[in-house]
């Protein structure tokens, strides 16, 4: 098979068994290539174009692995919405670490590839439609200049699963510069093994922040690090409108990268309350939670390495709480940045935060389409609804503001538009090329990954893709799609 170009170097099988259990996937009845991404491939120096669809099917569904791998289950724990558990790889497993040809890492899981030891009462399967929405969603987040796991292939398995219905079985391949969770710095702070603890921060410094290698104070500074890197990335959300849906610590990656996407979607009008996942009854992963929940997240991190910031555990409390303390400070420095750069405002004047939040206040009173409301600031959408005479009161001040840039319009206009998207998975097109790909169809998925592979882009194909949901979808709701 290494036509293909594998390059597999397995570090995390090296590490001790309680970080994982050494299991294969289990076979499928009939695996059935549903969507490959070429150009991923391509970026990983992976070469599939000599094999047929059933030799690719076979691969990703891991019927018939390659043969450096020697495939393991994760263990982790995790605190899901607030309460601790043990979990782990209950349906996934790590096929190795893949080099490209600059000898970048990257995890290759399938999810969805069978029973392990930690499925708990699950079948350690997956449905195809929530594979085929962590593909679309994915790969959309990607182009949105947004860190993330990807997807690699969707195949689907020739078995079906039993859920609410009984629906296909499928198998993601999914990419990540690795798995390492929140949860898996809980999972073994939990079983007090200090020397463990201290491998586990190494690797990690190893594999994602290799500027800490020769620091002195590597457990607090890999929290420093983490605050700053899960903070930006909570911003970015912010910025496009993304509502991840279920942050529980296991689906906290210490890379800084987006994963797991369950019932995660784009929110339309805006309202800072905004929730679609169905299990989350108090919003506690509502759009405006999403940064406090990532403060508590990294809280609950700072507190597995209080035995090894320092050797005095009141000293250690105090300086990781201090950190976490700092967490606010950090966030509204660079909300205010990212605010100003989707207003396209330079410098500093002291009403900044104001204007925004008239802004903010103005599309939550009058159910302003978050997307939308910046690309008419940008002069591409003319939609009738912003012809208001409020808006136009706040376009003025926003107008005057803007003459303190000293700055072309152009210059204005070009970094909005690096900072505004002008199409987004709309949740009503995510849904129509779900439903289509669930019947066999898989061309309006593809046309929709392509329109949002461009998502700053002005297109004319744009047209239906930009449109606010229909007021019947204003009750949408998400699952948790397993
Ligand atoms: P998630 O909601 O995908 O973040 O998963 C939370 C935990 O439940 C993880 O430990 C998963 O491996 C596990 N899990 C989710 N679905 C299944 C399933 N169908 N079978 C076994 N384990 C599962
Ligand atoms: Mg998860």
């Amino acid at each position: 098979m290494n036509k293909v170009n594998w390059k597999f170097d397995n570090t995390y099988l090296k590490l001790s068994k309680p970080f994982r259990e050494l299991i294969k996937p289990t076979p499928v009845h009939n695996p059935e290539i549903i969507i490959f991404n070429d150009k991923l491939a391509e970026e990983l120096n992976l070469d599939f174009s000599k094999l047929n669809n059933k030799e690719l099917s076979n691969i990703f569904s891991g019927n018939d692995l390659p043969k450096e791998t020697k495939t393991l289950a994760q263990a982790y724990a995790g605190h899901q919405f607030g309460h601790f558990t043990m979990l782990g790889d209950g349906r996934a497993v790590l096929l190795g670490e893949h080099l490209d040809n600059k000898k970048n890492r990257y995890d290759i899981q399938f999810k969805g590839s069978g029973r392990t030891s930690f499925s708990r009462g699950g079948d350690g399967r997956a449905a195809l439609g929530p594979m085929l929405r962590e593909y679309i969603i994915s790969e959309a987040i990607h182009s949105l200049n947004i860190p993330t796991t990807r997807s690699l292939a969707v195949v689907k398995t020739g078995e079906k699963v039993v859920r609410e219905n009984l629906l296909d079985g499928a198998i993601l391949t999914r990419i990540a510069s690795s798995h390492i969770r929140v949860g898996t710095f809980q999972f073994i702070a939990s079983t007090q093994n200090i020397e463990n603890l201290n491998i586990l921060v190494d690797y990690t410094i190893n594999r994602h922040y290799p500027e800490l290698s020769s620091s002195k104070f590597k457990a607090y500074d890999l929290l420093k690090i983490l605050i700053d890197k899960q903070c930006s990335l909570v911003i970015n959300w912010m910025r496009v409108g993304f509502i991840h849906g279920v942050m529980n610590t296991d689906n906290m990656s210490v890379s800084g990268e987006t994963i797991d996407y369950g019932p995660c979607a784009f929110m339309d009008h805006y309202d800072p309350k905004t929730v679609f996942s169905s299990i989350d009854k108090f919003g506690r992963y509502s759009f405006s939670n999403q940064p406090p929940i990532t403060k508590w997240n990294l809280a609950r991190f700072a507190e597995c390495l209080i035995p090894i910031i320092d050797k005095n555990e009141d000293y250690s409390i105090k300086l990781a709480s201090d950190l976490i303390d700092n967490f606010q400070n950090i966030y509204e420095d660079k909300w205010l940045k990212m605010m100003k750069n989707k207003l396209g405002l330079f410098g500093e004047d002291k009403n900044d935060k104001k204007l925004i939040d008239d802004l903010l206040d103005w599309m939550k009173k009058n159910k302003a389409d978050y997307t939308n409301t910046f690309c008419n600031l940008m002069g591409i959408n003319s939609d009738e609804f912003f012809k208001n005479d409020d808006f136009n009161d706040w376009k003025n001040k926003w107008k005057k503001r803007s003459k303190l840039n000293n700055l072309s319009k152009e210059k204005q206009i070009k970094l909005m538009r690096k900072n505004n998207p002008i199409v987004i998975p709309r949740n009503h097109k995510v849904e129509e090329a779900l439903a289509a790909a669930e019947k066999g169809n898989i061309d309006k998925m593809k046309k929709l990954l392509m329109i949002l592979n461009n998502p700053y882009h002005n297109h004319k194909e744009n047209k239906e893709y930009v449109m606010s949901a229909p007021k019947s979808n204003e009750t949408y709701q998400t699952f948790c799609g397993t």
